[in-house]
């Protein structure tokens, strides 16, 4: 049986397994990629890292599947936009890089992207072929797959819902446009809204760089935070109607840390979705929580290099 080597690149870890052909992860490990203020090259330490996972494995893999942040062009497996510069990450050759160390087929894509795969292949939506995954974090993520493939565009590049405007005269956004889903819809955006008023912040009572997504929620119970949730949770839930009106996916899974909280998060947005699309595209939708949490990358990244290279 044949296995193959997966690496999940973020913007502060990197998580490395190797990965078997029933999507078994044989092992895996993490490690910190800005230990030293990104002194270091991001590849150094992949590659480091992988060097001695293989040095120890039973078996050697075939082929090396890369999942990324960033803009990744998947001909050339190369960093061609990022949100935010880190490191030397704009630009950076990652498919070469590790052709060169390994001499193994390698496929670099994006890191939301991955994740869709991920979910198709061995995850909540396995055995579907229209499939919307959405990740809610510090920004919004995701991925479309449609007839059974991931759409991809010309570079590799697109399904970056994050940065669909929902609103033309909206909040200005680091990518140049405004109004992009992801400054209204992501856990960031509702952390902004608790950090800027002062009397939100007084109900929570912590200090703003203590607001997070676990802590709002711990407050739900006061109405003026529900209702701040509940705004939060109608830009999710619009601009995930908007995408399901484009798509007509079957299924729209929801990633990130939030999405663990299924009955004041998971079950509202299924509520609020499922009440807004039109009534021939919510017959056949579900709504539910992302399966593979913090392996969708490594096991994306793995069904990708199997999908350019079946023959592995
Ligand atoms: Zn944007």
């Amino acid at each position: 049986m044949s296995v193959y080597l997966g690496i999940d690149i973020g913007g502060t870890a990197v998580k490395i397994g190797l990965v078997d052909e029933n999507n078994r992860i044989l092992c895996s490990e993490t490690r910190s990629v800005n230990f030293d203020g990104y002194q270091t090259p991001i590849m150094t330490t992949v590659i480091a890292l992988a060097r001695e996972m293989l040095a120890q494995a039973p078996e050697q893999p075939v082929g090396i599947g890369v999942s990324a942040t960033g803009q990744i062009d998947v001909h050339t497996g190369t960093v061609i936009g990022v949100g935010a510069n880190f490191g030397d990450w704009l630009g950076c050759g990652i498919r070469t890089l590790l052709e060169d160390a390994f001499s193994l087929p390698v496929t670099v894509i994006n890191d939301a992207n991955a994740a869709a795969l991920g979910e198709q292949t061995c995850g909540s939506a396995r055995g579907k072929s229209n499939v919307l995954v959405v990740t809610i974090g510090t920004g919004v993520g995701g991925g479309i797959i449609e007839n059974g493939r991931l759409i991809q565009g010309v570079r590799g590049i697109g399904g970056e819902i994050g940065h669909y405007s929902i609103r033309f005269d909206g909040e200005p956004c680091p990518c140049g446009s405004r109004g992009c889903f992801e400054r209204y819809a992501s856990t960031g955006a509702l952390v902004r809204t608790f950090t800027g008023d002062p009397e939100l912040l007084d109900v929570l009572g912590v200090h703003p760089e203590d607001v997070n997504g676990k802590v709002i929620f711990e407050h739900l119970d006061h109405p003026a935070v529900f209702a701040a949730v509940d705004r939060w949770m109608d830009h999710i839930a619009y601009g995930i109607t908007g995408l399901v009106h484009i798509f007509n996916p079957e299924i729209v899974l929801i990633g990130g840390g939030i999405s663990r909280e299924e009955d004041r998060f998971i079950r509202p947005l299924r509520e609020k979705i499922l009440s807004r699309v039109m009534p021939r595209f919510g017959e056949v939708l579900e709504v539910e929580v992302a399966g593979l949490s913090n392996n969708a990358g490594l096991l994306g990244a793995c069904a990708y290099l199997r999908s350019v290279y079946p023959d592995l």
